[in-house]
């Protein structure tokens, strides 16, 4: 496309460069001579010439690429649409600026129950260590959470993902691996991983509702959850954050059980989300045995909506 525009500009520049003016000869001395202005002019209007069709060239081809490819929809946002550039100016097209990548993070997703209630949310399980003593602990205090769950782990751990059911929690995909760049896959790939952890939910737990997702790491992007939207989930995020996963600072023991505590109890409002997981972190057993006695006495707890956000 570029040679084809580049072409008659090269054949436009020396039709210009050898053109005699009216009542003049010109020759190739008279180019190389010091007083011919004129011959300079035509020079400089055929360079204006080429580059006006350069310009051209390249709006013809440019937007098409910058549009397509995985990240549609914050390539869309944040270009700007092509301005026309005059030949004489020399200052780069804007339609030269790259997509940006996109920062995956909490914004896309819903970090409040949108009710006074507080919601306690618990990642990465089923784990046959915690889990079962999590769910005795929550039931002797009449409380009802949320399960974020990882499908190959429902795979390996059926019968305990049946009972988190059972026992009233609310379910949430939690992805097939817990993949941290899930949202840079394709958007086949991406609903594959969200369908096949639903199917062995269902498997384990027929009928239960699933109606919540939530990014591994809190890596959502709003094309991950536009994908999680067709699938009618709800991308769930959270305001607080137990932060038991600061092991190095913290180890596993009082100190860490201290620091969990203090930050949900600090953080927590009518309507936060908690993230807190069960997964390999026998600490969670420890915080919540002190702390749900003090959460029940001052806020609702209840799990997120078994029907759903609408
Ligand atoms: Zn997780």
């Amino acid at each position: 496309m570029l040679l084809l525009a580049f072409a008659p500009v090269l054949l436009l520049a020396v039709h210009h460069l050898h053109r005699a003016r009216p009542g003049r000869r010109t020759t190739t001395r008279d180019i190389r001579k010091p007083n011919d202005v004129v011959v300079r002019r035509d020079f400089i209007r055929a360079m204006m010439w080429a580059a006006a069709l350069l310009t051209l060239a390249s709006c013809e081809s440019g937007p098409g690429s910058a549009h397509d490819g995985p990240t549609t929809a914050p390539a869309a946002a944040t270009s700007s649409p092509v301005s026309p550039v005059s030949p004489t100016s020399s200052s780069p097209s804007p339609s030269l600026t790259l997509p940006q990548p996109v920062t995956p993070g909490l914004t896309a997703s819903r970090r409040t129950t949108g009710s006074a209630a507080v919601a306690l949310t618990f990642d990465d399980g089923p784990d046959p260590a915690i889990t079962p003593r999590l769910l005795d602990m929550l039931k002797a205090n009449h409380v009802t959470a949320t399960f974020c769950l990882v499908g190959s782990r429902v795979h390996s751990y059926p019968r305990l993902t049946a009972r988190i059911a059972a026992e009233g929690h609310t379910l949430c995909n939690h992805s097939w691996s817990h993949a941290e760049h899930l949202y840079q896959r394709t958007d086949a790939q991406i609903l594959h991983d969200l369908q096949r952890t639903n199917a062995e939910i269902r498997k384990a737990a027929p009928g239960a509702p699933i109606h919540y997702f939530r990014a591994p790491y809190g890596n959502f992007t709003p094309r991950l959850t536009g994908l999680a939207a067709r699938l009618d989930l709800t991308s769930l995020g959270w305001s607080v954050d137990d932060q038991c996963y600061l092991i190095d600072r913290y180890g596993t023991g009082p100190a860490m059980v201290r620091h969990m505590s203090a930050r949900v109890r600090r953080d927590t409002r009518p309507g936060s989300i908690i993230l807190s997981h069960d997964l390999g972190k026998p600490q969670t057993l420890n915080t919540y045995r002190q702390l749900l006695p003090w959460l029940r006495t001052r806020y609702g707890l209840a799990a997120m909506p078994a029907g759903g956000l609408h």
